[in-house]
């Protein structure tokens, strides 16, 4: 459930608005850990921690430990509008801390999402902690190994508190030609879009407050959102604004109502 059609792309930019990414979800069977943080280690959306990440009733506060590989670090405007999109949706009245430090690189890009499981075992320090909930966030040095020249990966959430971000192919997507979006853009709407997978959406630990869960080939969910411009759509899609710049999609009406059912604000 990765998808970015770069046919539908090319004909997209011709029109000034186009569907980048997409991004897969796996949730596998947790991986073996230190018993201290088997909360951390558990398949995306279950364990409540949707509801621990959303509301104040555990946590109170949340902190995002950011590991990047060197030269691939996020913008920091992008770093500002993940910080306002947690605020404007998750209760932590005692705050939320974003933390971003530099690794080296693993130089095993292209990535599985196994190898990023193990990066994450290597770098990963921050676990829950009384009542400060811990998410970790990667940002790779390359791309996810499926991609091809029909469909890339931006970004994969593969636990409840993990999430990974291919940077590289964030990058190489900026550069792209004249209409496509800014890097900053890019990587805000693949944090927003991933971290949204970790609050649940759609149908992922959250339960839907009313039936807007795109379904895939096989008529199955596929823990996106059907609602055309929507955040959590299967591929997302940058629509050109004023002076050309690009805009960052946002969660729609039915997205916003299921996190809110759930805790959030
Ligand atoms: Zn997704
Ligand atoms: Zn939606």
């Amino acid at each position: 459930m990765n998808i970015v059609q770069l046919t539908k792309l090319l004909s997209y930019l011709l029109i000034s608005t186009f569907i980048l990414v997409g991004c897969s979800d796996d949730d596998d069977s947790p991986i073996n850990g230190n018993p201290d943080q088997i909360a951390n280690n558990l398949p995306l959306g279950s364990g409540g921690t949707p509801n621990d990440l959303l509301s104040d009733t555990t946590f109170k506060s949340l902190t995002i430990e950011i590991v990047a590989v060197e030269g691939f670090e996020p913008t920091s405007i992008a770093i500002e509008n993940f910080r306002t999109f947690l605020e404007d949706r998750l209760n932590k009245p005692d705050g939320i801390t974003i933390n971003l430090r530099t690794v080296p690189s693993s130089n095993t890009a292209p990535f599985t999402i196994e190898e990023i499981r193990e990066i994450e075992k290597n770098t990963r320090t921050l676990f829950n902690e009384g009542d400060d909930i811990a998410v970790y966030v990667y940002f790779a040095d390359g791309s996810n190994e499926n991609d091809s020249g029909e469909q890339v990966t931006l970004g994969s959430a593969y636990k409840n508190t993990s999430m990974v971000i291919y940077e590289g192919t964030l990058r190489r997507f900026s550069r792209s030609g004249p209409r496509a979006p800014s890097l900053s853009t890019i990587e805000t709407a693949t944090l927003h879009h991933e971290f949204s997978h970790l609050l649940g959406l759609v149908d992922l630990g959250t339960p839907q407050q009313s039936p807007h869960e795109s379904i895939n080939d096989q008529n199955e969910g596929n823990n996106h959102c059907n609602v055309s411009g929507c955040l959590m759509q299967a591929s997302i899609q940058f629509t050109s604004g004023i002076m050309g710049m690009s805009e960052v999609p946002r969660l729609d009406a039915a997205c916003i109502a299921d996190l809110q059912a759930n805790g959030g604000k």
